[in-house]
């Protein structure tokens, strides 16, 4: 072999990067806000297209507006501050079931081969005084034309916001409820958790249980471990949003523990929202160490910038985690889905088996099965 032949075979070979290794994983989703999902590019397109009036159509001065960038403060109400003026975007059936499929599509391009996509179908609808049902409708539409065209399974999680009221919350629930075999799979309670408390909603999340619609809330984000105790035992929570702050409270830790509660983390969100103040000293490893059913997920890809392949380097290389506990940690996700038992144990095979994992019972979990 010549030396230039030799040359171009040593560049042919290439080291694989973690984040090729982490990309090429399956992976699993259980917390993604479509709100939080809009691709930047079709926010500034489609603006213009439909008319909406915003400050600017150009990418990059659109970009501070509506994501979090070098130099915002970190901190819960301004992250919360990023979504008002996405809410303008949704002029237009068109515009709701292009980022409704477009979200569903970046997902499947990460390898998410299960994703729990939530909206909020008042955020969705306020703009242009849509009803809940034809908002929620398009959503479903568009998410199973994506599911179709992609090699993805997709459930929907419909978001109660905690600052929209009691008679907004009531009529959302009913949507919920009513699309609950039409891929509808759970309800979420978000928004701002440190002003309004879970409880003004209580019978709201017990009907949707007794519907059989999964129950996830955001709780110990923002605010302590009160919230996430207020989630468990008033709310019934089958898992919580972020639930970091569970981590101060050994009484809810055990709560936590006991129940068999996931809690769904999402640590960039959390930098970003100022719950934790750097990515070294996040819980997520002490957490996952007490024994507690944590999951990785994105929160607001667009809004944080992130994508899962993000979140999974995030856990090895800002926090610390080992590659066996993060495929641990996808399992968690697979098996906290709200799925029927069925098609969760088909996932559960199939993601097991791509990530080099057999499906021990060391890994079932009593309280699901
Ligand atoms: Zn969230």
């Amino acid at each position: 072999m010549t030396q230039s032949a030799k040359s171009e075979q040593r560049n042919q070979f290439h080291t694989v990067s973690l984040r090729e290794i982490l990309q090429a994983m399956p992976k699993v989703d259980l917390h993604r806000h479509l709100e939080g999902s809009l691709r930047l590019e079709t926010l500034a397109e489609a603006a213009r297209e439909h008319g909406v009036d915003l400050p600017s159509y150009d990418i990059e001065e659109l970009r501070p507006l509506v994501q979090v960038v070098d130099g915002d403060p970190y901190d819960f109400h301004r992250f919360l501050e990023k979504f008002k003026l996405l809410r303008r975007f949704y002029s237009c059936r068109e515009a709701v079931e292009r980022v409704a499929y477009e979200a569903v599509t970046d997902a499947a391009e990460d390898n998410v081969q299960y994703l729990e996509l939530r909206f909020s179908p008042a955020s969705l609808a306020m703009t242009q005084d849509f009803s809940l049902d034809e908002v929620t409708d398009w959503v479903v539409q568009a998410v199973n034309r994506a599911q179709r065209d992609h090699n993805i399974a997709v459930g929907l999680i419909v978001s109660v916001m905690r600052d929209f009221g009691r008679a907004v919350a009531e009529n959302v629930t009913e949507v919920a409820i009513a699309y609950r075999d039409r891929g509808v799979v759970g309800l979420d309670l978000a928004g701002d958790e440190v002003h309004y408390p879970g409880k003004p909603f209580a019978d709201l999340f017990r009907r949707a249980k007794a519907a059989g619609l999964g129950i996830t809330v955001h709780a110990g984000e923002a605010m302590g471990p009160e919230r996430v105790y207020e989630a468990i035992t008033v709310l019934e929570a089958d898992r919580i949003g972020h639930g970091v702050r569970t981590i101060e409270n050994s009484d809810v830790v055990q709560l936590v523990l006991r129940r068999g509660i996931a809690l769904e983390v999402c640590p960039t969100s959390n930098l970003q929202t100022g719950v934790v103040r750097s990515l070294g000293t996040h819980p997520l490893r002490d957490l996952y160490r007490l024994g507690l059913r944590v999951t990785l997920n994105t929160d607001d890809p667009s809004v944080s910038n992130t994508t899962l392949t993000d979140e999974y380097v995030v856990a090895i290389q800002g926090i610390g985690l080992t590659m066996i506990e993060l495929k641990n940690i996808i399992m968690n996700g697979v098996r906290a889905a709200f799925l029927p038992p069925r098609e969760k144990a088909r996932l559960e095979k199939r993601v097991a088996k791509a990530l080099g994992l057999t499906t021990s019972a060391r890994f079932r979990w009593r309280f699901w099965e």
